[in-house]
Parts: structure tokens; sequence; C-alpha cells
């Protein structure tokens, strides 16, 4: 039977490519969230095109890898260094990131990065241009064109200056912020009039949407309305699609003997103490800090929880080559340092925090012997790792601590506590709560957060996000 093509266009690759010899290469398959939401989803033939992750500066390098490449159903997008400087490190990580999650533009050393802006928002625009170039030498009438994240806000309006009869799809998976923050940018009304020459622009949380719609009435002047943005007559629609994991696979996993039997250890090593988990790359957005500092606060009130009570903090490294990046990692570490002298024993530490990542079944294991997960993100699109943990949480029931500044706090806001994370005194008493709480209530809680995570998963958000996009070019046909 005939199914329609998705084109899926992100920075990234879901593979990671390593090359072998001058035409060889080996390639792994990385399964992220969308990477295995787009895996469910049957009633699409899927296509990748995005950058590999690597430099391949010689033309030999390149026919192989797209060969290899090819196979996986992807697509590569070949950048040069400078380019991924500029454009990826540069205006994505270092302008667009921060700013989206509320930390400003860079304020070290001011006038530099006022005036490298310029040459960064140029090379962005050149990256999406490539990207545009390889969607369109791959496209095909009737194909569905679904764009990802902030690398690629440029590129709705690059693919409809080829062809302005393409589906296009834009999906931003951080928030969007308040129009009062995106005004800062000096870049501003390009980057919304490009997306808006998408036909459906998708958010997280309804708030993100509102956030974006209000930046393109006060800043572009355009006409808000229920459906999205409105331009002499032109709708752009603008929804909310909160994304969702592969519920199933984290429940499997637990059924898998080597999970088991790291749950057999983990429950040994823990005996008669409560596990608190974080599990977070290691970013500015995650308040790792505010975190820690919340469970000393919690320590000292509370002396007799001291030997009973362990926080796992798994930090995963990121960007460890940038300065403020490595100054966060520092200033974890003296947190850490500083709480498990006061509290450790000679046999045994308060906090054990891990620079590192782990694999999947180590991860599931972890979440299922945790009794309360702690998610204190400042900002955060929408927080896979609370979903990750309720999913594993069938026979422990544990809580839930969540920030409010997670996306994820709009859905799962019933079940689990959520906390301001700046209010460390909050959360410290949010941690008492929650290790004082009565079966029943943690059995409610999570049993509201359980139905959320299995209901709405990745694959029915893809579904729901192209069915969308299809409608809404329908509409806009019956129209004209
Ligand atoms: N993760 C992982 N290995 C680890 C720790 C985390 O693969 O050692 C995964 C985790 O399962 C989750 C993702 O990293 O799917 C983190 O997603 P989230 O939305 O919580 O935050 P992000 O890192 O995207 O900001």
């Amino acid at each position: 039977p005939y199914k329609q093509r998705l084109l899926v266009v992100a920075n990234r690759l879901p593979v990671s490519a390593v090359r072998k010899g001058e035409d060889s290469w080996s390639l792994e398959i990385s399964a992220g969230g969308l990477v295995s939401a787009l895996l469910g989803v049957k009633e699409f033939e899927a296509k990748w095109i995005g950058w590999a992750g690597v430099n391949v500066p010689d033309e030999i390098g390149q026919r192989a890898l797209t060969k290899a490449l090819a196979e996986k159903r992807c697509i590569p997008v070949f950048l040069d260094e400078e380019i991924v400087h500029q454009y990826y490190n540069g205006y994505c990580n270092n302008i667009l990131w921060p700013l989206f999650h509320y930390l400003g533009l860079p304020q070290e050393d001011r006038l530099a990065t006022t005036r490298s802006f310029q040459s960064q928002f140029d090379a962005y625009k050149k990256a999406n241009q490539m990207f545009a170039d390889v969607v369109n030498e791959h496209y095909e009438e009737g194909d569905v064109v679904w764009c990802h994240d902030y690398h690629l806000m440029f590129l709705p309006k690059c693919l409809k200056e080829y062809n302005s009869s393409m589906k296009v799809g834009w999906f931003l998976h951080t928030p969007f912020p308040s129009s009062e923050i995106h005004r800062t940018l000096p870049s501003r009304s390009d980057l919304l009039r490009s997306v808006l020459a998408a036909d459906l622009v998708g958010f997280h949380t309804y708030d993100y949407a509102r956030h974006f719609v209000s930046a393109c009435t006060r800043i572009l002047g355009l006409e808000g309305t229920p459906e999205g943005v409105e331009d002499q007559g032109k709708l752009t629609r603008v929804a909310a699609f909160p994304i969702g994991i592969d519920s199933d696979r984290f429940i499997r996993a637990l059924e898998v003997p080597q999970v088991q039997e790291h749950i057999k250890e983990l429950k040994e090593r823990f005996a008669g103490r409560k596990v608190m988990l974080g599990v977070d790359r290691l970013d500015m957005i995650k308040g790792i800090p505010q975190k820690i500092l919340a469970f000393e606060k919690f320590l000292e009130e509370n002396s007799s929880w001291r030997d009973q009570v362990v926080l796992l903090q798994i930090a995963v490294p990121t960007r460890t080559d940038v300065p403020e990046y490595q100054k966060l990692t520092s200033q974890v570490h003296e947190i850490v340092g500083r709480i498990n002298g006061r509290f450790g024993t000679l046999t045994a530490v308060p906090i054990h925090h891990l620079d590192r990542s782990l694999d999947f079944y180590a991860l599931c294991a972890l979440y299922a012997v945790t009794d309360i997960a702690l998610v204190t993100s400042l900002r955060d699109g929408m927080n896979l790792v609370s979903y990750e943990f309720v999913a594993c949480q069938a026979s422990k029931k544990g809580v839930l601590i969540l920030s409010e500044f997670a996306g994820a706090a709009q859905s799962l806001g019933a079940g689990a506590i959520l906390v301001n994370p700046w209010n460390i005194t909050e959360v410290a008493s949010s941690i008492g709560y929650a290790l004082n709480m009565p079966a029943d209530e943690r059995e409610k809680r999570h049993r509201h957060n359980f139905m959320h995570v299995t209901a709405h998963t990745a694959q029915e958000w893809a579904e729901t996000f192209v069915s969308e996009l299809n409608d809404t070019i329908v509409e806009a046909q019956l129209r004209t």
C-alpha cells in the first residue's frame, strides 16, 4: 500500500558515524526520543536529513558515508568546520539555547559577542540554506517535510522559496520564551518571519505557543487568532503538541534478566536507605546546584534522615569545551564535596555524583529502584527524564518532585509535587513531604502519571503532528 513520505529534517542525524578507512564507515543508531517516535509510526515512510556530526572534507569520504547512511534511511548534510563553529557552537548553542531558556544573551565580553553576532547569524542562514538544498534535492511531490528545533528556524522560509507548495511543518523542542525575551534578539524579526513560512508550527506546551504568537503580534505587528498567526490573509497554524516517550520500551526493559539482576544489586547496595535520583545533562538549565543545595538544607534540618537517604546524581557531560560549562562542573563538584564532607560517615556519603552517562539498561534499573526523582530544571522544553522515571515505577510507585518550569509540569502536574527550583526552602520541604508520603497517596499520584505517560506516547505525538499538518493544508486549500 502507498505510504506518504515523511522527510524529517533535524540538525543531527540519529546515527553516530566513525570513519574506518578512506571509504568505509561504521554507523551506530542512537535511540533518542525522536527516533523511537518515528520508528513506531507505521503509516509514513520516514527519511532523515541532517548533519552526521563529523567533518568529512574529502569527496571519497562523503560518497562512502552517503552510501552507508542510505541503508539507514538517512541523508547527510555536510557542514565544514568553520560553519559548524559559527552556526552550531556560535549561533545555536551560544545565542539561541541560552536565550530560549531565559538565560539572556551572552553577558561576558559583551562587545565581542555583539560584533560576532552578525557573522554567526550569517553562518546560521547559510547552514539552513545547505539543509534546504539537500531537502530540495530529495523532495518528491506529496512529501511532508518536518523541520525540527531551534537549529533550523530559517529552513521553512528557504524551503518555501524553492517550492511554495511543499508541505512544511516546524516543531520546537525547547521552550519558546516570553516575547519580552525574544525581543532582545538582534535577528528577532527575521527568525519569526522564516518560521511563519511553515504551514504548521508546533510547541510542547500551550504557553510556548502563546509566547510565539505574542512575539509575532508585538514584534511583527501581525494578527494573532485562536488558530495561529495571520499575515495578509495567509494563516500559519500554531498549536501545542506535547511529546511523549516510547513507554513500552522502558516497561519491557524491566523484564530483561540483565536489568533485573541490576535492580537486585542496587536494592542490596542501598538497603535501609531511601533512594533519591537526579538524571540530567550537566547544563545550566537543569538547576543541579539548586537541587543539591535543597538536599543539603533537607539534611541540615532533618538529622534523623541523614543516614537513611542517598541522592544519586547522574550528570551527563555536555559541551565540555565551553568555559561556562566547565565552571558549572567545578561549582557542582565543590558543593557535593562540601556536603559529603559535612554529612558523610566513614562508611557512607549522602551524595553519589557521577560525571558520566549510563547505558539504557542501567538507567532503567536505576529508575526502577528510585523512591524519589528530583527534576529541578530552571527551564526545560519538556524533560523526558520525568516521563521515563514514571514509566519504570509500576511496582515501586515512587514520588516525582518536578520543577514547574519544565514543560512536563503541564502534563504530570497532578501526580507530581511541583516546585519552584529557585525556592530551596520549598524544595527541601517537598523532599520531606515525599519521604513521609503515605502509600495510598503515592499510589494515587503514580497512577495519574503512569496513565498519562503510557497513553500519550512519542508515536502518538508524531502521528498527531503530521496528520494536523496534512489537515492544515487541506483547510488552506478550501479557503482559497
Ligand atoms: N539519557 C541517556 N543516558 C544517560 C542519561 C540520560 O541516554 O546516562 C537520556 C534520557 O534517557 C533522556 C535524555 O537523555 O531520554 C534526556 O532528555 P531530557 O528531555 O530529559 O533532557 P535533554 O537532555 O534533552 O535536555
